[in-house]
């Protein structure tokens, strides 16, 4: 398979999807831990496509919805204090913190821009020497080589006014905590095909090593996913959970050693805080000891305030993987993706906002 049609081909997913039926024998829960997956899940109905005896779940996978409140809160803090210009990816101005939004202090005349890359963030800062340019480093390990690449770029060139809020969060110790809790059930992941590409499949290794659970590395359209799903069935009816890629064209073991590099270099790995599963070690990335200059965290004195949770919203369970966004008792009603609650209604790979699209009632 080499072009995207063959990933979106009705008769293989049908083929595929018969296989699964004939091979399904018992009850598995198989968990995507990726937003994206979830979206490539809905959208295409696998859920109802697949036998009774294979459930989904969805995952903490969605970097914008795990970004807890009190880390939304510092990012809105930040941006109110003098001579400051917030550059942030687009989807985070619009979850709603504490008391306020990154897009409601916009509007009250904060300077925050959306930027694409860090390269535009880079040049932002360039361009305002008088000024401090905090980017909201928010992402997996998929986005971090690039800001540690900004990071140096900036050491490089001698700018000082360049910071990052680095929020960034790691996958598998996450998946290691929600194993640990024995709150969800797991027989089989649905690893993240891009987190993957850069780390790698083996930091899998321990869910199948250590807790008996079946590992497929998948990428993103339907027939990725639904080729994962059928392995994953196959490894558990045989009774031997390993690591598996099915994104061979995207993923490695040994994963990008390039993009490790860069990350390791500048990062190290710390506590990070997740929404609705709480501080979890190792998980998060802050700014080496050699790259404090541009710690926002360090460099800025800045009171977020006390954390208030939005009342009512369940996106914390929904990412633990214990209820859906159909659990929610302001899904569709007080929150949509137009008038959000929670993040995940308003990132675009965020569960609720998925099933808001495509969950027919
Ligand atoms: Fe939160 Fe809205 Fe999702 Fe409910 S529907 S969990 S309020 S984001």
């Amino acid at each position: 398979m080499k072009f995207i049609d063959e990933f979106r081909d009705a008769d293989l997913a049908k083929a595929v999807i018969n296989r699964v039926r004939r091979n399904s024998k018992r009850h598995i829960r198989l968990m995507e831990f990726c937003g994206g997956h979830t979206v490539t899940i809905m959208k295409h109905g696998i859920r109802q496509l697949l036998p009774e005896t294979v459930e989904m779940l969805s995952g903490p996978g969605c970097p914008v919805c795990v970004t807890a409140h009190q880390d939304l809160d510092k990012a809105i803090a930040l941006s109110r204090e003098p001579e400051v210009i917030i550059t942030s990816f687009g989807d985070m101005l619009r979850v709603p913190g504490s008391y306020s939004s990154l897009q409601r202090v916009r509007a009250d005349g904060a300077d925050i821009r959306i930027v694409y890359s860090t390269l535009d963030a880079l040049q932002i800062a360039r361009g305002n020497g008088d000024k401090s340019v905090v980017f909201i480093g928010i992402g997996f390990e998929t986005t971090a080589p690039t800001i540690a690449a900004s990071v140096m770029q900036a050491k490089e060139e001698g700018i000082e006014n360049y910071y990052v809020l680095s929020l960034h969060k790691l996958c598998p110790p996450v998946i290691k905590a929600l194993l640990d809790s024995g709150e969800v059930k797991l027989d089989g992941l649905i690893c993240p095909g891009h987190v993957s590409a850069v780390i790698g499949s083996r930091p899998w290794d321990f869910a199948a090593r250590d807790y008996g659970i079946a590992c497929v590395v998948a990428g993103f359209e339907p027939l990725d996913v639904l080729q994962s799903v059928e392995m994953l069935v196959s490894q558990l009816e045989e009774g031997e959970p390993k690591v598996e890629i099915a994104y061979r064209r995207g993923v490695r073991p040994e994963g990008n050693l390039r993009a490790q590099e860069l990350m390791s270099t500048v990062f190290e790995p710390s506590p990070a805080y997740w929404r609705g599963i709480g501080e979890v070690p190792e998980s998060g990335l802050r700014l080496r000891k050699e790259y404090q200059a541009f710690d926002a965290e360090l460099c800025f004195n800045f009171d977020p305030g006390p954390t208030l949770e939005p009342k009512g919203c369940i996106c914390g369970d929904i990412l633990r993987g214990v209820k859906t966004p159909l659990d929610c008792k302001l899904f569709r009603g007080a929150c949509t993706p137009e008038h959000p609650v929670g993040p995940c209604m308003v990132s675009s790979e965020g569960s609720c906002a998925s099933y808001y699209h495509y969950e027919s009632l």
